[in-house]
């Protein structure tokens, strides 16, 4: 990391001076945007990670963070992982993310909404928004309202509505390879899969895993909504701690990230760890390495979990959105996750590490075609 930028006249100014411009020098950000409206309660933070392959393209995460320090480091991991997640998924999509700090079952407001969606619009398409933690369509279609650089608004409106269930069945195709690598096999049937978290994505991948006669185990912070999960699909309900010490095959956070890390790594007994949350890795270099030591295969988060991106994308066509193409791109998870453990062997690296390798080398390609002059008006996308 750097420890100073030097100045045309001298003068040295040292990152600890510019924290937060160190920080986005560090992660490779362009930008970072406060908005800002009191009167609707409005607190929200975007963060546009990289624009070579095209716009931002990430969700909106309404949270209670306990401080602006932990908002603003979860949009800066969070719209990084979006970067490498468009990368490997051959979209032709940046990398950004938004969070609004606020409790989403109490503080959404009409007003909130469309003030956030103007504050979009002021980007100029740099960054459009779609659901995360903590969003529905409805807000969707409030931001709507005073943008059209919103997706995964209602199919009502011509869009795709919630992108939820094509994620979950990314993370069943994904999870699918991973058992494939694992047992040779993609069977699911039989294997006891704890799901963490009981919200939109663990809810529909709680249905193709039960689908399959797997063995669930759900929770989630909000007893009741694991206690219905649980009812839904026979799962058996535990407690947040108690998903981490479970003898399980496949273990899946479908939650926040930061889950996996050096107090809960110890504790873990399973083969896989296939989930659909983003930054499921605390630390992704030094956690990955734990758990390759501990023999068990991490699924990179960001690349199974593409099923939201890859839907919200089809949306921004010129055709419009599309299902089935959605339905159809999400499926090539499984093989893009079986090509990053393949190369993860020939090249002795994590997966994680593979696939971040994978995603920048299309980065680089892509970017270096830019050379090559091509006239105005000869190509849409
Ligand atoms: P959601 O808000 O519907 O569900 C999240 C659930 O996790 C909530 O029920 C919450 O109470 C629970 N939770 C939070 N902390 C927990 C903990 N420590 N232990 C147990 N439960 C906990 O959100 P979602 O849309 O299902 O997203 C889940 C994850 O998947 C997030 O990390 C999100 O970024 C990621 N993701 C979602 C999509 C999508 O299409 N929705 C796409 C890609 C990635």
């Amino acid at each position: 990391m750097n420890q100073s930028f030097t100045l045309s006249n001298d003068k040295v100014l040292l990152d600890k001076e510019y924290p937060l411009f160190s920080e986005l020098t560090n992660m490779e950000h362009e930008q970072l945007v406060f908005c800002s409206r009191p009167e609707v309660g409005l607190k929200a933070i975007v963060a546009i990670h990289d624009t070579t392959l095209g716009p931002a393209l990430g969700g909106t995460r309404m949270w209670h963070y306990h401080s602006e320090d932990e908002a603003i480091k979860d949009v800066l991991r969070l719209s990084r992982g979006m970067t490498y997640k468009a990368a490997i998924s051959g979209l032709n999509f940046g990398g950004g993310k938004a969070v609004i700090i606020g409790d989403s079952r109490t503080d959404k407001t009409e007003a909130m909404f469309r003030a956030f969606g103007k504050f979009i619009d002021g980007l100029a398409g740099r960054y459009i928004t779609a659901e995360d933690v903590g969003m529905t369509e409805r807000e969707m279609s409030w931001i709507h309202f005073e943008t059209n650089h919103v997706t995964g608004i209602p199919k009502s409106l011509g869009g795709g509505g919630d992108p939820s269930p094509v994620t979950a069945y990314g993370v069943y195709m994904g999870m699918k390879a991973a058992a494939k690598r694992a047992y040779g096999s993609d069977s699911l049937s039989g294997k006891r899969i704890g799901i963490q978290g009981a919200g939109s994505v663990a809810t529909h991948l709680a249905r193709y895993l039960k689908n399959e006669n797997a063995t669930l185990f759900v929770t989630d912070i909000f007893k009741e909504k694991a206690q219905k999960l649980a009812d839904e699909t026979g799962a058996k309900s535990v407690t947040p701690d108690d998903i981490y010490t479970l003898d399980l095959h496949i273990f899946s956070p479908c939650a926040l990230g930061g889950v996996i890390n050096s107090d809960t790594i110890p504790h873990l007994s399973c083969d896989i760890i296939a989930g659909g949350a983003n930054n499921i890795l605390d630390d992704e270099k030094k956690h990955a390495r734990m758990l390759q030591d501990r023999e068990i295969l991490f699924t990179p988060d960001y690349v199974i979990n593409a099923g939201g991106i890859i839907n919200i994308s089809t949306e921004l066509q010129n055709e419009g959105y599309n299902e089935k193409l959605a339905m159809e791109r999400t499926s090539e998870i499984y093989n893009t996750v079986l090509k990053i453990f393949e190369y993860a062997d020939t090249q002795n690296l994590t997966p994680v590490e593979a696939s971040n390798l994978l995603a920048e080398d299309r980065i680089q390609k892509v970017s270096s075609l830019q050379s090559i002059y091509k006239p105005k008006h000869t190509h849409s996308t």
